[in-house]
């Protein structure tokens, strides 16, 4: 039987994530020895494991159908493949960083400087849109030690907490795009590749909805009522049912992370007792 193949990162920072997500739509995949290919059980696909510089390309030839990369590998390596899913893990940001000694008056700064990076295409992109000519230097690691070394003025790179930058003796000045991990697909799936790969983003989107969302149980008192529910819309409506004390409600709905805690503050203003919230492991929309 036909299978969807999918690659993901052989290790590093997106492997466990990929396979958990993969884990929790329902689809385990046996790698106990590391193999540089798994079948997986109960869904019709394959895991190919590579270098993550490596998927683009393989996707763009269709060698992999589909692959899980940061956003930043799939800008820089510029491939003809379809971003389908973003998937909200691995949450980074590609800056540039010059020594903190250094003024910083804006971009124009930059140009005609030595810049260090991984990342040409996008730097190069970027530099480009605002008129800055800078000879980048590319560099495949270690990109955070070139200025103490003499070899750039400024580097250009993945950034997530900062704290490279400032062991480093380096500040972040400017921002030029933010990633995170992303579904791509090859652009010539079959009819029958194609139906897989809905299938599976159906399920990895359950698996999103899900922990973005809790489901929320409360009591109300009856005269505060529609004020609650106004508050708590829920996926449809809330459920209402009477409480054994007469003059209260119990209320069921489901609540977005995002708007969590204003949510949980603006029902005690309203009276709400007994709030209990409850993660929701699946979330079919
Ligand atoms: P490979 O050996 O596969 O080439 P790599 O060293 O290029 O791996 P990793 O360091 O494992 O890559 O990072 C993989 C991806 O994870 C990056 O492309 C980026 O999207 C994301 N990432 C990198 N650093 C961080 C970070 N500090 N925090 C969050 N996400 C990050
Ligand atoms: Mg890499």
């Amino acid at each position: 039987m036909e299978k969807l193949r999918i690659a993901i990162q052989k290790s590093g920072r997106l492997s466990e994530k990929s396979l958990a997500l993969l884990k929790e739509a329902g689809i385990s995949i046996n790698n106990g020895s590391r193999k540089l290919l798994s079948v997986a059980q109960s869904f019709p696909l394959e895991v190919i494991y590579l270098r993550d510089d490596d998927i683009p390309q393989y996707v763009e030839d269709g060698v992999a159908h589909i692959g899980i990369v940061g956003e930043n590998e799939f800008a820089e390596k510029a491939c003809a493949v379809d971003l389908v899913e973003r998937l909200g893990f691995s949450r980074c940001r590609l800056s540039i960083a010059i020594p903190k000694s250094e003024s910083y008056g804006g971009i124009e700064d930059m140009d005609g400087k030595r810049i260090a990076t991984s990342y040409p295409v996008i730097l190069e992109k970027y530099l480009g849109e605002h008129g800055i000519k800078a000879d980048l230097h590319v560099l495949s690691g270690s990109v955070e030690i070139a200025p103490s070394i003499g070899l750039a003025d400024a580097i250009f790179d993945i950034v997530s907490s900062g704290s490279t930058l400032i062991s480093n003796g380096l500040r972040e000045v400017e921002t030029v795009m933010h990633s995170e991990a992303v579904v791509i697909a090859n652009r010539n799936l079959k009819e029958l590749e194609q139906g897989l790969l809905t299938d599976l983003l159906f399920r990895i989107r359950s698996v999103m909805a899900a922990s973005n969302n809790k489901y929320i149980l409360l009591n109300a008192p009856n005269d505060r009522l529609k004020e609650i529910i106004d508050v708590i819309p829920g996926m449809k409506s809330p459920t209402v049912m009477p409480l054994a004390d007469e003059g209260w409600s119990s209320v069921h709905s489901v609540l977005s992370e995002k708007e969590f805690w204003a949510v949980i503050d603006r029902l005690r203003e309203l009276g709400a007792q007994g709030i209990l919230v409850i993660p929701i492991e699946k979330m079919i929309i």
